[in-house]
């Protein structure tokens, strides 16, 4: 049986700054200024000339959603006894195996680590069904509770209290178990392609950042790339230091 998740992905701001209004004129958070490009990114080289729908993207409080500290550490679920042969855990370690994966597609175009503590990771990737959502339609102001159906990528801000302090973000992804292993790895690419910035969709079936998941789902492409080099490129004040008021 092929089962084919229609995924439409859900994208969700967890938390926006507590207690912190994100007005250009507020003085405590960092002004938005652009980073260097990674050098991962700078090194490759657009020959087909292929574009980008980096139109589609959208921005945030914090600006644009990059990351600045590489490696960037991403945790992912694990069963707690690899040994355990049942056919439960034999599921988990296909959904890690394919996890894994998708992560090494990424590793190309910017440096990712796995660590064993999900606490001191930049991105976790839980096995599990994504939680109810909230939207909010922006023609009707509605309010909508809905689950995507097999994956989902959050993003909150906080500040590491270093001297001075800095504001970062941290990206939570959730990726069904029911999946199977094809889809666990394409759900994962592409919830990757959030986690590392990508924060809205291609209308091109063949990106993998197109908004629904497709039969035979497409590698990571030109136009991907050229998307996340453009994202890079933005102002952000996420990996900068917070200023005092005083
Ligand atoms: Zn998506």
């Amino acid at each position: 049986m092929l089962t084919i998740a229609i995924a439409t992905c859900l994208l969700i701001v967890l938390l926006q700054f507590q207690g912190v209004d994100a007005k250009e004129s507020d003085p405590t958070l960092p002004p938005l200024q652009i980073h260097p490009l990674p050098p991962s990114l700078a090194q490759w080289q657009n020959s087909a000339n292929a574009g980008d729908y980096f139109a589609r993207i959208q921005s945030t409080n914090a600006g644009s959603l990059v990351w600045s500290e590489f490696p960037i550490k991403v945790y992912l679920d694990r069963p707690n006894n690899p040994q355990d042969i049942s056919a439960s855990d034999r599921r988990f370690i296909q959904w890690v195996k394919a996890v894994e994966e998708a992560i090494q597609e990424w590793t190309v175009y910017l440096p990712i680590v796995e660590i064993p503590q999900a606490e001191l990771a930049d991105i976790v990737i839980k096995r599990e069904k994504p939680p109810l959502g909230v939207q909010i339609d922006p023609e009707s102001g509605k309010v909508e509770r809905f689950r995507a159906r097999s994956a989902q990528t959050r993003y909150e801000f906080y500040i590491r209290e270093d001297n001075p302090p800095v504001l970062l973000h941290r990206m939570s992804v959730a990726i069904d178990p029911g999946l199977s292993e094809q889809s666990i790895r394409s759900a994962t690419r592409h919830e990757l392609g959030h986690a590392l910035g990508i924060w809205g969709h291609s209308q091109a079936q063949t990106d993998v950042m197109y908004y629904s998941q497709v039969r035979t789902p497409p590698a990571i492409s030109p136009r991907d790339i050229n998307t996340l080099i453009k994202v890079y490129q933005q102002p952000t004040r996420l990996g900068f230091s917070v200023t005092s008021n005083q």
